[in-house]
């Protein structure tokens, strides 16, 4: 059976990942990996060298058939422009693929290149070889910095009229105002549910900064009440994609999925929001793959669109 080599980077805010991929048939492994701080002032330019770098480091001189990205923002529907950057400043509109494109010529590799948004990279990758594997309908959460998602419906991944669809953090689920959004709106999901709003306030009320000591200090008062609090939201918002999808499981990820029962209590705070005939369905698993999933898919994505 034929061996393809490619490359998947997962871009971060903090961390970009790049990893060497082997798929033979059904068969996919990671060959090699690398992990490098997200260049300082985040510059797109500074971002694309470190990927092409890292391409070819993790290459290892090897010839590979194709290279994806998992970009964490809006792209446009032909894949080619990244629309925003959400946690990026001023990255808009960026031609991301043809300056890619480039800087890996100029270090000798000339793969097919994709990109994908970073949520929808973890649901394909899970769909590869993870949680998802033999799944058609399923919702992977990635719950970190912010909220992302990715959607397979009917075998596919949805990606929506405009490029756009499967952005769960960005539901509305609250007439509170107060709060920006990365998107340039206000009162969405991740603005009231992810890890950076839970650790903000927690620094606010003088609590510890980070969600792991805060989930692990629920027996004070003040930290569960934002914990719960932030996880009550969460679980509406999770309850509104279960009745809009009829998914046959929620798959979580990222950072705050590693807390210890997470996905027991968020099952259990959703199930009074579903309809009486949803409930017995109500599937929340954690992802078997976990930051290797945005990787893998990165990989693929360039391979399914082949
Ligand atoms: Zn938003």
């Amino acid at each position: 059976m034929t061996k393809l080599l490619s490359v998947g980077v997962d871009l971060g805010g903090h961390t970009i990942s790049a990893a060497l991929v082997e798929t033979e048939g059904k068969n996919v492994r990671i060959l090699y990996r690398a992990d490098r701080d997200t260049p300082e002032g985040r510059d797109i330019y500074e971002v694309v060298e470190c990927i092409a770098d890292m391409t070819a480091e993790v290459s290892r001189d090897r010839e590979i058939t194709s290279a994806g990205v998992g970009i964490p923002g809006f792209l446009d529907a032909s894949r080619r422009i990244i629309t925003k950057l959400t946690n990026f400043s001023g990255l808009e509109n960026i031609a991301f693929l043809e300056y890619l494109s480039h800087a890996l010529e100029k270090r000798g590799l000339s793969p097919l290149l994709a990109m994908e948004n970073d949520a929808n990279c973890f649901a394909v990758g899970e769909a590869f070889c993870g949680a998802a594997a033999g799944c058609r309908d399923f919702i992977v959460l990635t719950l970190g910095t912010g909220i992302g998602s990715g959607i397979f419906v009917n075998g596919s991944l949805v990606t929506g009229a405009h490029g756009m669809a499967g952005e769960a953090g960005h539901i509305s689920i609250s007439e509170h105002r107060e709060i920006r959004c990365g998107c340039g709106s206000t009162g969405h999901l991740e603005t009231l549910a992810s890890a950076d709003y839970i650790e903000q306030k927690a620094a606010k009320e003088g609590l510890p900064g980070d969600f792991r000591s805060l989930w692990h200090m629920r027996n004070d008062k003040r930290a569960d009440d934002i914990v719960s609090n932030a996880l009550e939201t969460m679980a509406r918002g999770i309850a509104s994609l279960i009745v809009v999808l009829d998914p046959e499981k929620i798959i979580l990820s990222g950072g705050m999925s590693k807390a210890e029962g997470i996905a027991e209590e968020l099952g259990s705070r959703t199930l009074p929001w579903l309809p009486l005939p949803m409930r017995k369905h109500l599937s929340i698993e954690l992802s078997l793959l976990g930051a290797d999933a945005g990787l893998y898919g990165a990989a693929s994505i360039s391979l399914l669109r082949r």
